[in-house]
């Protein structure tokens, strides 16, 4: 995915309540980004970055899975643990699984 974020503190934020849950050297990588924004990225090895780039890409939800509306980062976490919803279907629909 298209890290372009670095400037968006909501996203900084959702990085830093990712780093809790991951091994230490993922969280190494995840605290120099969110310390050195875009120019630590930049400075990742290849590897690094790769690591980087998996760990945003399999914990964000890009779209709510039933509305399709762009999930921001500031909920990006709380969608992920319900299930890929936005916070508008989690709170209007008791019964999510019973829409599809
Ligand atoms: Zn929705």
């Amino acid at each position: 995915m298209d890290i372009t974020n670095f400037d968006d503190p909501d996203f900084v934020d959702f990085l830093w309540t990712l780093s809790d849950q991951l091994e230490s050297e993922e969280q190494d990588i995840l605290q120099r980004v969110v310390d050195g924004g875009r120019a630590a990225y930049g400075a990742l090895s290849n590897k690094e970055k790769r690591i980087f780039d998996d760990i945003v890409d399999v914990n964000t939800i890009t779209n709510c899975k039933r509305c399709g509306d762009p999930i921001p980062w500031n909920d990006m976490i709380e969608a992920r643990n319900s299930g890929g919803y936005c916070s508008y279907c989690r709170n209007n629909k008791p019964n999510l699984d019973d829409d599809d």
